[in-house]
């Protein structure tokens, strides 16, 4: 099968929201009166992202997912994608399989998939996303203020538990139920964007981040682009079930507050807006927790108390590729 005929079998379907899709040097885009243009890229490495064996449609739908999820981010509207591959064979298996992932979350979240680069080498994804933010309007990580809750949606650690059973390094249990592990690894392969959340607290938030590293790496990221520290409520995060009961245990709070693959968000917000921001929350039947607040503090710092209100400590605060 030539390049030209894989783009064409897998890749290429109308774009609605593109003067002009795969085919060309180029497509061509326009953005409406009023909005800014938001973009992003996000690279998916065999072997450190994805394993190698994982289920292909898995990985087209993680792809796209963590990238639109920059985009909820942001308070965007994601709307265009682009896709390079590298790709040691071709194996169409495969490809059939990627592809009805990638495009199955594109179908989800309208997105669409209007050019690319196809190449041999070793399996390496990289996605750009392109969407649309009211002009102004997007959240970003230097909007926290003084006074402000943080909050956090979702529940916390669901990925980094099923990577952790999955990898079998850290048992909960010796005997683990295999029915354990299924419950969680859709967290871990199928992440959901936070679209609706991003755009609804728009004119709400202050400052905004996804939680792709680990909350409180990333929840640093506020800190230091704000200026600011916080205070954070370990107790007043959500976190499942099976966490809930080894919440003790020092690799159980690893997982919460730094495993990582979560793709919730992580936002500041003025104490007045406590009830919109609750509604929301109702609305989009997605749990927000009110799990601590922005305090001054040029030293970028985040206290997590425990529900003894003591300091917990905490030895790693994300994942970091270099560190
Ligand atoms: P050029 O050589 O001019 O860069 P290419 O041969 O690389 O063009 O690509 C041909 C067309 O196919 C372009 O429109 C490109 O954006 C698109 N394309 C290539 N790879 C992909 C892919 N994996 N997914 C979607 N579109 C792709
Ligand atoms: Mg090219």
């Amino acid at each position: 099968m030539s390049e030209f005929n894989l783009i064409q079998q897998y890749f290429t379907r109308p774009t609605p929201h593109a003067d002009l899709g795969v085919g060309d040097d180029a497509a061509l885009i326009r953005v409406r009166e009023g909005y800014q243009l938001a973009v992003s890229t996000d690279m998916l490495v065999s072997g450190t992202h994805f394993f190698a064996d994982a289920a292909p449609y898995d990985i087209g739908w993680k792809a796209l997912a963590v990238n639109i999820s920059d985009m909820a981010a942001m308070s965007a509207q994601p709307k265009w994608a682009t896709l390079a591959l590298a790709l040691p064979e071709v194996n169409e298996t495969w490809l059939a399989e990627f592809s009805r992932g990638f495009f199955a979350c594109a179908d989800a979240f309208k997105v669409s998939l209007i050019g690319g680069d196809t190449t041999r080498g070793p399996l390496n994804i990289s996605v750009t996303i392109m969407g649309e933010v009211a002009t102004g309007q997007a959240l970003r990580r230097d909007g926290a203020k003084i006074g402000d809750d943080i909050w956090v949606s979702g529940t916390l650690g669901d990925a980094a538990l099923a990577l952790n059973l999955l990898q079998q390094t850290y048992t909960l249990d010796k005997h683990w139920p295999e029915d354990e592990l299924s419950k969680w690894l859709p967290a871990l392969h199928r992440p959901q964007p936070r679209i609706a959340l991003g755009l609804g607290l728009i004119g709400l938030a202050n400052g905004a981040i996804d939680i792709s590293d680990g909350l409180l790496a990333d929840l640093g990221h506020i800190l230091s682009a704000s200026n600011v520290s916080a205070t954070l409520y370990f107790n007043h995060l959500s976190i499942n079930l099976y966490l809930h009961n080894h919440a003790n245990e020092p690799a159980v709070q690893h997982m919460i507050l730094a495993g990582g693959d979560d793709y919730e968000l992580c936002f500041t917000a003025p104490q007045a807006n406590r009830s919109a921001i609750e509604k929301i929350g109702k609305d989009l039947h997605l749990t927000l927790s009110l799990a601590g607040s922005i305090h001054a503090g040029a030293g970028h710092a985040c206290v997590v108390l425990n529900e003894r209100k003591q300091a917990m400590a905490i030895n790693k605060t994300g994942f970091d590729h270099f560190a």
